[in-house]
């Protein structure tokens, strides 16, 4: 039996969860937001409640040792010693690495190599990695790349039809995102199906969403690009387009690269066409209250996902089961419906009206037996994998 904190840094937040492993029971978890701020947020769960405070969190070290002292005052442990790993997602790993790494010289100067290709996220993994290396200096630590399972593409894959140049010079190309959770939803789902030869797309589709095509758990191809602007579309980012629709908007609006930059990521997609919100659930709302603007919102964002799978269905020559994940594919029924209305005739899908409306947030087929596709909804769990993978690459490097 030992504890592993499953950990995701960002910029100004700190998230973890606390599991004993192998039973992968979890025994607390939380968050530090507004890091860095005279009124940050502590909350953590007791026994099933959420403990909250306000107070002043300079930084990271200032975090961690907060959420320490939380698990001692809490009787959650009763001594450092008690965590034996700490799991770090870790957003880009670029072509370095396939599976999760022990954390050392060699994988913290990789991800700090990388920062260009992830400004904000490797910057603030690190900044977190070290504030724990602080407090619990013998603690082996994890890093858990987002990109890892998608490394198994091949170039003609991953490659941008771009000047070699940039490709090789910058390691422009596609690396993808929510690698943790599409190997998670892909080795669970794959227990779902019978026989040896199982091909998957998974749709992970939350605030960021991404599309995955698995053949015998391995990733094939991904939606997500370089940055998560890539793929589909999504509540606030635009997803593939015409690479010049950038450049004609910067000209003719006469703002700045920076400013455009941040309209695509920030206020297009489901929120940029439907100017309604950056939160589905009220475009959804609003599109089934008739508003024009909501409707051509959701359309556009389900036209998109149906051309993805399409393609991903010819890349597999077959596919056995399709996934819907994350906030909007665990939870809405009527998004997945017009998805699932786009692609049905072509796949042959049969699927129940009243069970897909009725699933929310649990394991569900919605699919009918007759279908010549299996569909199901399965709620992701990015943090469990984390704590899998860092008890694996522990046994890996023979750390007991
Ligand atoms: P995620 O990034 O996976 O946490 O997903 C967050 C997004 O999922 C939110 O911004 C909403 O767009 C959507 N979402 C979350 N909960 C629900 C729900 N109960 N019903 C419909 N959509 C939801």
């Amino acid at each position: 039996m030992a504890k592993v904190m499953a950990v995701n840094c960002g910029s100004s937040s700190l998230k973890f969860k606390l599991y004993e492993m192998p039973e992968e029971k979890v025994i607390t978890s939380g968050i530090v937001e507004r890091i860095g701020h005279k009124d940050a947020i502590f909350t953590i769960r007791i026994d099933g409640d959420k403990v909250t405070k306000t107070l002043e969190v300079s930084d990271h070290g200032v975090a961690v040792q907060l959420v320490m002292d939380a698990l001692i005052e809490h009787k959650i442990i009763s001594s450092y010693d008690e965590i034996k790993a700490t799991g770090h997602r870790v957003v880009q790993g670029g072509p370095y690495f396939r599976h999760s790494a022990l954390f050392n010289d060699d994988t913290y100067s990789k991800i700090e190599s990388l920062i260009p290709l992830a400004p904000l996220h490797n910057k603030a993994h690190l900044v977190g990695y070290d504030a724990f290396k602080k407090v619990l200096p013998h603690t082996p630590a994890v890093a858990v790349f987002d990109t890892a399972f998608h490394q198994t593409m091949l170039p003609e894959d991953y490659m941008y039809p771009i000047k070699k140049e940039y490709s090789e010079k910058y390691m422009i190309r596609r690396y993808g995102a929510h690698g943790t959770s599409h190997k998670y939803l892909c080795q669970l789902g794959e227990t779902y199906l019978d026989g040896d030869d199982k091909r998957m797309i998974i749709c992970h589709l939350g605030s960021g969403a991404s599309i995955t095509a698995t053949h015998n758990g391995r990733c094939v191809a991904t939606s997500m690009g370089l940055t998560p602007d890539g793929g589909i579309m999504m509540n606030t980012r635009t997803g593939d387009m015409d690479p010049s629709v950038y450049y004609q908007v910067l000209k003719m609006s006469g703002k700045d690269n920076e400013t455009i930059f941040q309209e695509f990521n920030k206020q297009s997609g489901l929120y940029g066409v439907s100017g309604i919100s950056n939160d589905s659930r009220d475009v959804e709302d609003a599109a089934e209250a008739g508003n024009k603007d909501a409707i051509l919102a959701v359309n556009l964002w389900a036209r998109r996902i149906a051309d993805f799978i399409g393609q991903y269905y010819v890349r597999l020559g077959r596919v056995d089961m399709i996934i819907f994940s994350a906030g909007i594919g665990e939870n809405a029924g009527i998004m997945r419906k017009y998805v699932l209305e786009r692609i049905k005739e072509a796949l042959g899908i049969v699927y129940d009206e009243k069970v897909n409306m009725d699933t929310r947030g649990t394991i569900a087929t919605i699919s009918k037996p007759e279908s010549k596709v299996k569909v199901m909804v399965i709620p992701t769990d990015e943090e469990l994998m984390i704590a899998r993978e860092t008890v694996k690459t522990l046994k890996k490097n023979n750390i007991e």
